[in-house]
């Protein structure tokens, strides 16, 4: 009787362990499946920026972007051919290596991505909807993410040669854009002098 009652006893408690181990395998097989979708991504900008930013007025006039550089210095290269039948759609701007680039206008860091053609690009949404668009840098300023705010002058890279300017001098190629990303481009010259 007393042996019986102790055989349960170490079968309970034997029970209770795997129930505990039984548990503790669910608990984390749960962890690692709850962890496992994509946690759901909030968009990187703040649509209500956007929105300000739609509503502001684009000036007709903008700071030129690029360090130290006056307006004697721009030559309008808008429209001049390009590689395969493309056409200049901006403004190169001449400057040394590592010269600082500021933002023209104020806007929200849209697009950080390298690309064949510009290398190390910036774009910015800006005011009215504009889209501005600063390629061939040396490198962004350190720590700039798509969403950061800037304001007109702030420093967002360095002019360089990257993309298809490779075999060029450095220099910014500064485009705006009027009708989104890439579409509906203007001569940005007018707007610099
Ligand atoms: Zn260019």
């Amino acid at each position: 009787m007393l042996r019986h009652i102790r055989l349960d006893h170490r079968g309970l408690a034997l029970l209770r362990w795997i129930a505990i181990v039984i548990l503790g395998m669910n608990l984390l097989w749960l962890a690692a499946c709850t962890s496992t979708p994509p946690a759901p991504s909030k968009p990187a900008l703040s649509p209500a920026q956007v929105q300000k930013l739609q509503q502001m007025r684009l000036p007709s006039k903008l700071p030129i972007p690029v360090d130290d550089i006056k307006t004697k210095n721009l030559k309008d290269t808008w429209g001049a051919s390009r590689s395969s039948g493309r056409t200049h759609e901006g403004i190169d701007i001449l400057a040394p290596r590592g010269t600082k680039v500021y933002s023209a206008t104020e806007g929200l860091i849209a697009d950080l991505r390298n690309n064949n053609l510009g290398g190390k690009v910036v774009w910015i949404i800006g005011p009215a909807g504009s889209w501005h668009y600063y390629a061939h840098l040396d490198d962004h300023k350190r720590g700039l993410k798509v969403g950061d705010y800037v304001k007109k002058g702030d420093l967002i890279g360095y002019v360089g040669n990257t993309g298809n300017a490779r075999h060029t001098a450095p220099h910014l190629h500064y485009g705006i854009y009027l009708n989104g990303k890439g579409r509906g481009a203007v001569n940005p010259f007018p707007y610099l002098r």
